[in-house]
């Protein structure tokens, strides 16, 4: 079945600058870079990355400003290509080192403007993690904030019902939430989800080090977060193969395969890439599960999920900062709306 997502979209214009040349280091360059890269990983005590569309191509997902991506392609009238469907793709090496790089301690935060999944599915811990444009695999209950992580993708978008309801039961067992669901992915002008935005701000602005991983910056709010970590005097690191919105404003500037880039991290860290054994949900990187709550892990170890497993979401808040064209904050009473989203026009469900 082939799920045509662009259907659920409203039509919008200003999809960025897509298209611009790839540049590419010369191995030395990009191995010297890595190397300072990996030094101001060590030096710092609080590092967030920001993951973009660049990390999941060689999972088979397109990105949408690249050569081949999405939006690059609808300008001239083509279809983005998928390698995968969103239930079969791997994460990449990037996603597998950034659980490693968490389980380390370096990484203490991730936010990501992807809707793909992986990085839930790789087993990164749901809270040290925030999703600012869904996840095609979650639902949510719209009455009490339940998320639902999916092994299948929901299929709709646009924060639209999916036709499930909310099974959450309280505490006294009297009678279920039964909440509708809806999807958890943002159409055009939809607001970002307050908790996850939240989240993904009070991390910008207590960080050190922002590295930015396979995005152009293009996109707002989600875009401009890392300006607010060098505000704060943090460094900036990009590493993305085309031009990015705010690479004046970078410490470091690498062009090379996000995936070459990390594997060079990992060994100059000494950390093993985790293995990837199939699709695992983490809750908490602290907490364990109710069935093992005796048993708590070792410090950097996450409690490992089944996909299934449910999330109850905190309390929603109103009054979200919205970042203006400089970087500067302004706050607003309203939830934040982003310009534009990044999602794929379609899927195919076939094997
Ligand atoms: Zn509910």
């Amino acid at each position: 079945m082939s799920v045509n997502y662009a259907a659920g979209l409203t039509p919008y214009a200003n999809k960025g600058v897509c298209g611009l040349p790839e540049h590419f280091d010369s191995p030395e360059e990009l191995k010297a870079k890595v190397e300072t890269l990996a030094q101001l990983i060590k030096e710092s005590q609080y590092l967030v990355v920001h993951s973009g569309a660049g990390i999941s191509t060689s999972a088979g997902i397109p990105d949408f400003r690249g050569p081949k991506g999405v939006w690059t392609l609808e300008e001239k009238g083509e279809s983005p290509h998928f390698d995968t469907t969103f239930e079969d793709a791997r994460p990449s090496l990037t996603h597998m080192a950034l659980l490693g790089l968490q389980r380390a301690g370096y990484l203490k935060y991730l936010i990501s403007q992807n809707v793909d999944g992986l990085h839930v599915r790789s087993g990164f811990p749901r809270d040290l993690l925030s999703e600012l444009h869904g996840n095609m695999f979650v639902e949510e209950c719209e009455k009490c904030g339940r998320q639902y992580v999916r092994e299948k993708v929901i299929g709709v978008m646009g924060l639209k019902p999916t036709g499930r309801y909310c099974e959450v039961v309280r505490s006294r067992g009297l009678r279920a939430c039964r909440g509708k669901l809806i999807s958890t992915i943002l159409d055009w002008e939809d607001a970002l989800p307050d908790r996850d935005l939240n989240k993904a701000d009070d991390a910008s602005r207590r960080a050190d080090l922002a590295l930015t991983l396979g995005t152009s910056l293009q996109i707002k709010p989600s875009g401009d977060l890392p300006l607010l970590t060098k505000r704060k005097g943090g460094k900036l690191v990009i590493v993305n193969l085309q031009s990015t919105k705010h690479d004046k404003h970078a410490h470091l500037r690498m062009h090379g395969y996000v995936d070459d880039v990390m594997k060079q991290l990992m060994e100059l860290l000494g950390l093993e890439i985790p293995k990837w054994d199939g699709p695992t949900v983490c809750e908490s990187s602290t907490a364990t599960t109710e069935t093992t709550a005796d048993v708590k892990p070792p410090p950097g170890v996450t409690a490992k999920e089944k996909v299934e497993k449910n999330f109850v979401k905190e309390e929603r808040k109103r009054g979200a900062s919205q970042l203006t064209d400089d970087g500067s904050v302004k706050e607003e009473t309203v939830s934040v709306k982003r310009e534009r989203a990044d999602l794929p026009l379609e899927i195919n469900e076939e094997k």
